[in-house]
C-alpha cells in the first residue's frame, strides 16, 4: 500500500508498528482484530503521554516499544518467535536523532524488554552493538530487568515453529507471513523538534541460531537523524540489510531533495518489493510528517499527533480514528 499523508506541522508525532507479518484476512476474526487495535492503541497512548508532557522522542519510542514487547501478540520480547533449535533470540536497536547516539543488541534472551538492553548499550557503554552472552552479562551489570525463559514462551509461536519445521521436512517453505515473522517499532518527533527510532524483534520463525536480522542493524532496520527522519522497519531482514533500507530513505531526503512519502514509497515499493524485500516501514520527518508504506498484505500500525487522536490500521485500509 503506497501511502500519501500530507505533512502536519504538529507539536509531536509518534508512529508505531507491530510488524508486517499480519494474520491473513481469511484467518482474522473480529475479536482478534480488536485485540491488535487495542494493543497498538496502548503503545500509542503510552508514548503520547511522554510527548504531550514535553518529554523526549527517545523516551517516547522506548516506552511505546516496551508496551509492544510486553504484548504477547507481537514478535518481540514476550511472544518472540523460535529459532530452528527451539530457542528464542531477540534483537533490538534504538537511535537518537539529536546526535546519532545508538545502541543495539542481538541474539539475546533474558532481558524483559530488549529495547532497554539496547538503550543501556547506548547510554552506559562506549559501544553501539553487543551480542549474545556478553550482551547479557553487560545487561546484568547494568541492572536491566530479566525474566525467566518461560516468560517469553507462547503456545502460538511454538506451534508456528512446529508447522514451519514440518513444512520444511516436506520441502516446502512456510508462506504465512504471520507465522514467519513480525517485529515492533516506534518513531517519534518530539515538541522540541528532535527525532528518535526504536525497533525490537524475535526475528523470523525457524531462523538459524545466531542469525541476526535488520532490526538491530543501524541504517538497515533502524535509523534516526534530526536533519532528515526517523525510521523503523519490519520485513524480510536480509533484504533490508542488503539495501540499507532505512538509511536509503534518509539519503533520498538528504541528497535527492525528496519528500518523506516519495522516499519511503520509493524504497519500500519500488526498490525492495521487486527484490523479495517483503515488509514495510514507519517514518516521521523533521516537520512531523509521517509515512507508513508496506508492500505486503498488511502491517499493524498506528499514529498519534498533537490532536491526541489515536489512529490504527492493519490491512490496506485507511487509519481508523479512536476518539
Ligand atoms: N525484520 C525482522 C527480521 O528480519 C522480521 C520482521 O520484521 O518481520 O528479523
Amino acid at each position: 500500500m503506497r501511502t500519501s499523508h500530507r505533512p502536519h506541522q504538529t507539536d509531536f508525532t509518534l508512529a508505531v508498528h507491530g510488524g508486517a507479518g499480519t494474520i491473513l484476512r481469511s484467518k482474522m476474526n473480529t475479536e482478534r482484530e480488536a485485540a491488535y487495535h487495542a494493543a497498538l492503541r496502548r503503545a500509542l497512548e503510552a508514548g503520547r503521554h511522554v510527548l504531550a508532557d514535553g518529554g523526549t522522542a527517545i523516551d517516547a519510542v522506548t516506552t511505546a516499544v516496551m508496551t509492544l514487547e510486553d504484548e504477547p501478540l507481537f514478535n518481540a520480547g514476550r511472544g518472540a518467535v523460535f529459532t530452528s533449535a527451539g530457542t528464542q533470540e531477540m534483537d533490538a536497536a534504538i537511535m537518537d536523532g539529536r546526535d546519532h547516539a545508538a545502541g543495539a543488541v542481538a541474539g539475546i534472551c533474558g532481558p524483559r524488554n530488549p529495547i532497554l538492553a539496547a538503550r543501556a548499550v547506548m547510554e552506559k557503554s562506549e559501544h553501539v552493538f553487543l551480542i549474545g552472552q556478553n550482551a547479557l552479562n553487560f545487561c546484568r551489570a547494568n541492572e536491566v530487568a530479566f525474566e525467566e525463559t518461560s516468560y517469553f514462551f507462547t503456545d502460538d509461536r511454538w506451534d508456528a515453529l512446529q508447522e514451519t519445521l514440518a513444512l520444511r521436512r516436506g520441502g516446502v517453505q512456510d508462506q504465512d507471513e504471520s507465522s514467519k515473522h513480525g517485529t515492533v517499532g516506534a518513531v517519534a518527533r518530539d515538541c522540541h523538534g528532535h527525532l528518535a527510532a526504536a525497533t525490537s524483534t524475535g526475528g523470523m520463525t525457524g531462523k538459524l541460531p545466531g542469525r541476526v536480522g535488520d532490526s538491530p542493524v543501524i541504517g538497515a532496520g533502524t535509523w534516526a537523524d534530526d536533519e532528515t527522519c526517523a525510521i523503523s522497519a519490519t520485513g524480510h531482514g536480509e533484504i533490508f540489510i542488503r539495501y540499507a533500507a532505512c538509511h536509503e530513505i534518509a539519503s533520498r531526503l538528504r541528497h535527492a531533495g525528496q519528500g518523506l512519502d516519495e522516499a519511503a514509497n520509493g524504497v519500500v515499493i519500488d526498490l525492495l518489493a521487486p527484490v523479495g524485500g517483503s515488509g514495510g516501514i514507519i517514518a516521521v520527518d523533521k516537520y512531523g510528517a509521517f509515512s507508513l508504506p508496506f508492500n505486503c498484505a498488511g502491517m499493524y500500525r498506528g499514529v498519534v499527533i498533537g490532536d491526541g487522536v489515536l489512529r490504527t490500521a492493519i490491512y490496506d485500509e485507511p487509519l481508523v480514528d479512536h476518539r
